[in-house]
């Protein structure tokens, strides 16, 4: 563990886990199309991998306003580049073969990050109450928590478009639990840590082994939240 855990005596009311790459794997997913779509653009362009990689984030971000997160998005953002990276070359069937690695993403199995079950039973055991928070395609989401066999072990799923300080406040006061007494861990300091503690929440960091380009942060703090290796400590860090 490294960081900072001040102020965290009592337990809090509420342990919130994100989804995507915190309790199941997704980026790994996104980096396998990635390299596929660099392979069937490779055949028009002769392009630098990094070259390809920036236009189609760059065409993520744009789009992100309009497709929200999530597979279908990146999908509707792969095609838009390719058509514009070979000048509207590209032939329908390579169209299809964009939109059918995108159909694979939402048909991928869901696999669990290690220790994953052993920390959600052991948070459950002490009579935690868990939630999760996670941002994305709504039906993806959805589809995915049912498949990951957690469900149940979950007293509330929010699904939310953007996860930033507004949309934790609002969530916090719907459910009447003080920001001070509400604890997020994931993967992300954009999305999980830097809004949870701007409300005055206490947050942990869990790397992942990548991270999306758009999550990450250039000047990232170091003090006010903790990071774990894994998962599975976060019931040692509470004390457990
Ligand atoms: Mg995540």
């Amino acid at each position: 563990m490294q960081g900072s855990t001040q102020g965290w005596s009592r337990l809090p009311a509420v342990v919130a886990l994100d989804g995507d790459d915190t309790l199941w794997h997704n980026e790994t997913a996104f980096a396998a199309s990635h390299d596929r779509f660099r392979d069937l653009l490779g055949r028009h362009v002769d392009l630098p991998a990094a070259e390809v990689d920036a236009l189609l984030l760059a065409t993520e971000r744009r789009n992100l306003s309009a497709y929200g997160y999530g597979v279908k998005g990146f999908t509707l953002s792969m095609v838009e580049t390719a058509i514009a990276v070979t000048g509207g070359r590209i032939p329908a069937a390579e169209i299809q073969e964009i939109l059918d690695l995108g159909r694979a993403m939402l048909a991928h199995p869901v696999e669990l990050l290690d220790g994953v079950r052993e920390a959600v039973d052991r948070l459950r055991a002490a009579g935690l109450p868990l939630w999760i928070i996670t941002k994305g395609d709504l039906f993806d989401q959805e589809s995915k928590i049912a498949r990951s066999g957690l469900a149940d072990l979950f007293q509330h799923v929010e699904i939310v478009s953007e996860k930033d300080p507004d949309t934790y406040g609002r969530l916090l006061e719907r459910n009447g639990i003080p920001p001070r007494d509400f604890l997020m861990a994931g993967n992300s300091l954009r999305s999980d840590v830097l809004p949870v503690l701007a409300l005055g929440g206490r947050a942990v960091h869990v790397p992942y082994a990548l991270t999306w380009a758009h999550e990450v942060v250039d000047e990232a703090p170091t003090d006010g939240f903790a990071t774990l290796d894994s998962l599975r400590d976060l019931p040692d860090l509470l004390g457990l």
